[in-house]
């Protein structure tokens, strides 16, 4: 054990050893696996110490210079400093870096722009779209009235006529784009230009996307979305926690709507490791790490479409790729089972126009940022993609004995990589 890492665990593991215990085997699995999970990754050891730090103690609601506790002598720095970290690497006015996560973000924006029962457009959950975007069981379906677009059935790609036709018929308040399991180019453009022709507000989430438009292997929305929301724990890398950014003239109703609107006191150990992560990701070595990201990724994608494999839209712009089993015979579900337990951890998901039910899809979708983090570069994509046909072939043969040799070849494969917060 390195002493970094036992000095961080030595009181937790006097303190609580039955949580310090399952931290350290969640670490253990981290490590041992391939993760190919894409809304997922692997922080630095600076992210997880500011994570960890004694900024979890302050209370500090409200902004910088207008809180309503006093004490905030160094925490109004360290959320400047987030602030203006996130202005300088999207290329926007006013960030706003308080939101729990994700879907709070995105909730602070209908709160800032809608009035319950208006119309917001999203695209559909099961083409791509997030919870958030107008789904049926979130809060954003049933507060407000969503309505959909989808991808083309021949392409798996969004066609931006259907998506003006649908605008045009519905004349939404707040537009979306952006998703889960997109694993094409966004348009930001020519979102644009729909939203401006029906009066619309546009919201970009890039939750999944946002490292790789600030290190460049992404066209950006800034200058074209009025809104920007992201998470900061996926490509972008930092802690659990979000952002929204957007343009000087929105700037006030953005911020009333994060807080007095939804919060209360921002997280502020997390804002410094979200300081710290747009810091590293502003770097030059964040550029080289983007763009391998994607590389690894379209490596990935021919060595499955090789094996016989069925890609949505037939391949990837950015980190994300979504598998078709139809052709395979196997669900989703399963098949992402087996890939479990032979050491490679990936979900289960719908796929475009998919026949199967959504708790047993068609689809697995895969994502480069975590193996990227660790160092692995395309020449490993075939191999990875191996043990990806070995496993669910093994899954359909029902051979467990395979899938426990592939777990074995992963877990030695994986320690060439180390990750970054745990011991070897
Ligand atoms: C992950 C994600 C979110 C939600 O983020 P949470 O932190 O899980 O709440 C919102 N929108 C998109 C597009 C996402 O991918």
């Amino acid at each position: 054990m390195t002493d970094a890492y036992e000095a961080l665990t030595a009181k937790l593991a006097a303190a609580d050893p039955e949580i310090e215990r399952l931290i350290e085997a969640e670490g253990r699995r981290e490590s041992e696996k391939i993760r190919l999970i894409a809304s997922e990754n692997y922080v630095s050891e600076a992210v997880m110490e500011a994570t960890g730090s004694i900024l979890t103690n302050k209370y500090s609601e409200g902004y910088a210079q207008k809180r309503y506790y006093e004490g905030q002598q160094n925490v109004d720095q360290v959320e400047e400093l987030a602030i203006a970290r996130a202005k300088e690497l999207f290329g926007v006015d006013h960030a706003n870096v308080q939101p729990y996560s994700g879907s709070p973000a995105n909730l602070a924006v209908y709160m800032a722009f809608l009035k319950p029962g208006d119309t917001v457009m999203g695209m559909a959950l099961d083409m791509g779209g997030h919870l958030t975007h107008g789904h049926t069981v979130s809060a954003t379906g049933k507060w407000f009235n969503p309505v959909r677009y989808g991808v083309r059935k021949d392409t798996g790609r969004i066609d931006l006529d259907e998506v003006a036709k649908v605008a045009r018929k519905e004349r939404p308040k707040l537009m979306i784009c952006g998703g889960t399991a997109i694993p094409r180019t966004i348009d930001f453009e020519g979102f644009a230009e729909i939203a401006r022709e029906v009066d619309a507000v546009l919201l970009a989430d890039i939750a999944h996307i946002a490292g790789l438009v600030a290190g460049g292997a992404h066209p950006s929305p800034a200058g074209h979305a009025d809104v920007i929301s992201t998470t900061t724990h996926k490509t972008l890398r930092g802690p659990r926690g979000a952002m929204v950014m957007c343009d000087a003239e929105h700037a006030k109703a953005i911020d009333k709507a994060v807080f007095p609107g939804l919060q209360g006191g921002p997280h502020n150990h997390t804002t410094a490791a979200i300081a710290v992560a747009l810091h590293e990701a502003a770097r030059e070595s964040f550029r080289d790490y983007a763009g391998q990201i994607v590389k690894n990724s379209r490596a990935l994608a021919k060595a499955l479409t090789d094996r016989g494999y069925d890609l949505v839209s037939g391949g990837t712009d950015n980190h994300l790729i979504l598998v078709d089993l139809t052709s395979k015979e196997i669900g989703g579900k399963p098949a992402a089972k087996a890939l479990d337990a032979a050491g490679i951890e990936l979900n289960f998901n719908a796929v475009p126009y998919d026949q199967r039910k959504p708790f047993d899809p068609s689809g697995l979708r895969i994502g480069t940022a975590a193996v990227t983090t660790r160092g692995m570069t395309e020449d490993d994509m075939d191999p990875i993609a191996d043990w990806i046909d070995r496993a669910i072939g093994a899954a359909k043969a029902e051979k467990e004995a395979e899938l426990e040799a592939v777990a074995a070849e992963i877990r030695e494969f994986c320690q060439t990589y180390p990750i970054p917060g745990w011991h070897d």
